[in-house]
């Protein structure tokens, strides 16, 4: 019997073996895109486009935080008027072509009537509002947040990439297609709110409207995603992440409670209020939320696979056997682990008055962001599981929001987001991503399951920290890039879908 094991063994292993190396050879690239012709691709002007997008980050459209001082939120809605202007006069074929519809006193809902009434029309959004300057960080900027600099190749700025850029390049698409003598067949549609940074009324509401009139939208192209170059381990070319979910949002507070007393005179540690928020907080360490590789995550590695090295391919082609092998790699980086699982932050701690008392409470903040495959409230039972302690109360404050449905990934829609990302940049590779931020685009899961999140700025790692950080900026070649992408995007909207 031992023999034969011992005969069996290699034997089974090596079959192992060749069916691992089988499905990684299986795995080959696709056939790169037909590019867009090279003359089409000279007609939108870098400079010009960055000087219309330096004019639009000069009007200070700033969405305060609730309880900001009347004045700076009255000069913002002046701004945002006075941008809405700037788009009429600097883009008329387009304003004559469309028409506009003001929603919840600021935000532009924008339709632009195709031929065919039976084709239901698509939404391109992106936001008109900016965050405000962290105070205290003006002197660390290059070039002044509004000034609308353009220098090294960059336009400067807060919204250039948050996302002034996207609204600017919707923009000059309609407008060269308009002067091209371009009609379209299928109904376009643009969304610009003018508060997506404090929640986004502005789009709930057009949400709604369109809703009331029985609006069906064949898909939904917004902010949250952009090429990136050098982010992704293992992979050196560009790579599109099109935002395809987002997660949920929710904050717990856990307040420990205790008897409190002199501190001459202490309970055990274990029995104090911060022992008890200690112990809850390892507890919670210990309990991380279920990870796993499927859905986004799955798409998102199935479609980078082919460019990865032999041994990455070799475990994503064998998931169903190296599944935790790849699922502990991807949880050691932070921003691969958010694509898997619920995270868990603490943020806030607070406790006690004086170094010789005990207080007889002690909160801890957590804030999570909450995976599809997980709801607000599963997350909240398995924090209260996890920590299992009567003297420790939870409960959620605050904002709380699911996590958005998850687009689909297979159907015409996606195909032609990708198809138009591959035409304008060639070699690009397209993925879809779970974002762990919000956009507006949430609020259109009712009128379509295709809500895509993409506007193609090609950013650097130290670019991406421009959103909502110091010295945001855009490059000038994706001006010309973004442009191109919503030209061939309407365009190709008239295809078959
Ligand atoms: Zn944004």
């Amino acid at each position: 019997m031992r023999k034969l094991l011992l005969v069996w063994i290699p034997v089974a292993l090596l079959a192992l073996f060749a069916v691992l190396l089988g499905r990684t050879l299986l795995v080959a690239p696709p056939a790169p895109a037909a590019p867009a012709a090279a003359s089409e691709a000279d007609t939108f002007d870098g400079e010009v486009i960055a000087r219309r997008l330096a004019e639009a980050l000069r009007f200070r459209t700033i969405s305060w935080q609730e309880g900001a001082a009347p004045a700076d939120v009255d000069a913002s809605q002046k701004a945002l008027v006075a941008f809405r202007d700037w788009i009429t006069t600097t883009y008329p074929a387009f304003s004559a072509q469309a028409s506009r519809e003001i929603v919840n006193d600021y935000s532009l809902l924008f339709t632009w009537k195709g031929s065919d009434p039976v084709l239901a029309p698509y939404l391109l959004m992106s936001h008109m509002d900016v965050v405000p300057i962290a105070p205290g960080s003006e002197p660390d900027w290059t070039h002044p947040p509004f000034a609308g600099d353009i220098a090294d190749g960059y336009v400067w700025g807060r919204g250039t990439i948050d996302t002034k850029a996207g609204i600017i390049g919707q923009l000059e698409a309609a407008e060269a297609l308009i002067r091209a003598g371009f009609r379209p067949k299928r109904t376009v549609m643009f969304a610009f709110g003018h508060d997506e940074e404090t929640g986004g009324q502005g789009n709930a509401r057009i949400a709604a409207l369109l809703a009331e009139r029985g609006v069906r939208l064949e898909f939904v192209d917004d902010e949250g995603g952009v090429i990136v170059t050098g982010t992704v381990p293992g992979i050196e070319g560009p790579v599109a992440v099109v935002g395809v979910a987002e997660k949920g949002y929710l904050t717990v507070q856990l307040r420990a409670h205790s008897p409190g007393g002199h501190s001459s005179l202490p309970l055990p540690i274990a029995e104090t209020a911060i022992g008890r928020l200690a112990q809850a907080l390892e507890k919670l360490a210990r309990a991380p939320f279920e990870g796993r590789i499927d859905g986004v995550s799955r798409e998102f590695l199935q479609q980078l696979m082919p460019y990865m090295s032999f041994g990455q391919r070799l475990a994503i082609a064998n998931l169903w056997l190296l599944e935790p092998a790849v699922l502990k790699s991807m949880s050691a980086s932070p921003a691969s682990a958010a694509i898997l699982r619920t995270s868990i932050a603490p943020t806030m701690v607070q406790g006690g008055v004086k170094e010789n008392v005990l207080p007889p409470s002690a909160t801890l903040t957590i804030n999570l962001r909450v995976h599809p495959r997980d709801t607000t409230e599963s997350v909240l039972a398995h924090i209260r599981k996890a920590v299992g302690d009567p003297q420790v109360d939870i409960g959620a404050v605050g904002v709380r929001r699911e996590a958005s449905a998850v687009s689909d990934m297979q159907g015409p829609q996606f195909a032609l987001i990708r198809r138009t990302l591959e035409r304008v940049k060639p070699g690009v590779i397209v993925a879809p991503n779970l974002l762990s931020a919000a956009t507006d685009a949430r609020h259109y899961e009712a009128l379509t399951r295709n809500v895509f999140r993409m506007v193609p700025a090609e950013l650097t790692a130290d670019e991406l920290k421009g959103f909502h950080g110091t010295n945001e900026r855009v490059p000038v070649s994706s001006l010309v890039l973004i442009a191109r992408y919503y030209r061939e995007l309407i365009r190709g909207a008239d295809g078959e879908l």
